[in-house]
């Protein structure tokens, strides 16, 4: 704990996100004393789906949560479908043929797993979760850092020796602290749904593999959360949503029926009836010069979000957390004149996400495309990556956040010579 007795607590975590949760889980029980801001009421569904990856399984592991996790509505992806516009198999990625601990990447909604969390840290006592409470401002001072937030009742404030920022891709802490670099918002947006499946669907329908339909100007994806529950990914083009929604509920069941028959009308017949009810999310790219300045420290979406395509973002946050702990706890405990130890942290962090990053943009372009000649070399390359295993494997290191292998220009060559048709 912190020899500074002034100060009413040694880490504000502004944002009870995935890498928030984390953070304060790795730290419950070493005596810090901890005070969570969100500005939401509680922990509650957002309509979509997340995968955890192997790298945020094994940190869930290492902090005791896996039991609790299978005791969640979730699904075991050994294995995903890339498919073209029409439906053809264009590869499969297999974690099961990558072996080790999780040979598998769970798919789940994300409130359930933050619901654990919460509900675990809530029995510490050192730690104190302020649902309803936006963070508004921050000042550093000799002593620590002054904290403004703003609940119901008014403006609030707290000391703390440490601030700690994980609220998020449009975070008020990173804009209030000007920390240099780039925040740009990628044009392209994705609409998501959750739906249950009833048990006795065609077996077309509850087919729970999870799959990337890839097209020209169109991506559509779909993964399995339970074996009964599904959530889809559905890329608005520029973001349009107003040409989007003036195509009318029926346009887009219509669009989706192409897809995978039959779910066009089971969306409707469970619920889908209003298509400018989806809700979209703005996908952004966070790249910073620096995530620490003195006591103040960002992680997760806050320091490096990236486009969801590399589907690490939660993960990345987790991994965040687990290298941050016991850095921050050594500052506790009495580096607390050494700035320079928070530094660490994003030294080592660092150049993982920037890596992430420059893959997240390929993907993005080479993806996203409805440019006609990118298109069928796209599909050679996906069909190339397919029969050679040794490019399989990289893709799927790369995608579990267990070790940063991406194609290299000779694999990328080797992809598109074996994935000629023949
Ligand atoms: C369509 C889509 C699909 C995705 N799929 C995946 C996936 O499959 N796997 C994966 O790993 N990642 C995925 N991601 C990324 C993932 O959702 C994020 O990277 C992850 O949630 C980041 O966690 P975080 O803790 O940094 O921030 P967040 O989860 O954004 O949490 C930020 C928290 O800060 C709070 N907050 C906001 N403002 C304030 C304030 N003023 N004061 C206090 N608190 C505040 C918010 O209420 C929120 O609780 C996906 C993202 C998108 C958009």
């Amino acid at each position: 704990m912190t020899g500074e007795r002034s100060l009413e607590w040694d880490i504000i975590i502004s944002g009870a996100g995935a890498g928030g949760l984390t953070l304060a889980s790795y730290l419950a029980g070493r005596g810090h004393r901890i005070l969570v801001l969100d500005p939401r009421m509680g922990i509650g569904p957002i309509r979509r789906g997340e995968l955890i990856q192997p790298l945020g399984l094994g940190i869930l592991e290492e902090l005791d949560l896996l039991e609790e996790l299978w005791s969640l509505p979730h699904y075991r992806n050994e294995s995903f479908r890339f498919l073209d516009g029409k439906g053809n198999l264009l590869m499969r990625s297999r974690y099961d043929s990558l072996g080790g601990r999780f040979p598998y990447a769970v798919s789940l909604e994300p409130h359930l797993l933050d619901g654990i969390m919460a509900d675990r840290l809530k029995a510490d006592p050192g730690v104190v979760f302020k649902f309803g409470c936006r963070y508004r401002s921050h000042r550093s001072g000799a002593e620590g850092i002054t904290v403004e937030w703003e609940d119901a009742q008014g403006i609030r404030t707290a000391r703390s020796s440490v601030l700690v920022a994980d609220d998020g891709r449009r975070s008020g802490v990173r804009e209030n602290g000007r920390f240099p670099g780039k925040v740009m918002t990628y044009k392209d947006s994705y609409l998501s749904w959750s739906f249950d499946l009833p048990s006795d669907a065609p077996p077309f329908l509850l087919e729970p593999e999870g799959r990337y339909f890839i097209g020209r100007g169109k991506i559509f994806f779909v993964f399995s959360v339970s074996p009964t529950r599904r959530y889809f990914l559905y890329m608005l083009k520029n973001g349009d949503r107003h040409v989007f929604d003036s195509r009318g509920t029926k346009g887009f069941l219509d669009e989706i029926e192409g897809w995978i028959p039959g779910l066009g009308n089971h969306l409707e017949a469970s619920g889908l009836t209003d298509v400018t009810a989806v809700p979209e999310m703005r996908v952004m790219k966070v790249s910073l010069g620096n995530w620490t300045d003195g006591r103040v420290v960002l992680l997760g979406d806050a320091a490096h979000a990236m486009n969801p395509h590399v589907a690490q973002g939660r993960n990345q946050a987790m991994e965040d957390a687990r290298v941050l702990a016991p850095i921050l706890s050594g500052f506790l405990n009495g580096g607390a004149r050494n700035p320079d130890l928070l530094k660490g942290y994003e030294r080592f962090r660092r150049p993982v996400t920037e890596s992430l990053h420059r893959l997240a943009d390929e993907m993005t372009l080479v993806w996203n495309t409805s440019n006609p000649l990118v298109v069928p070399v796209r599909e050679r390359v996906f069909r190339g990556i397919g029969r050679r295993s040794e490019l399989e494997k990289k893709i799927v290191r790369t995608i579990s956040g267990t070790s940063f292998q991406p194609l290299t220009a000779w694999d990328k060559f080797k992809a598109l010579w074996y994935g000629a048709v023949h």
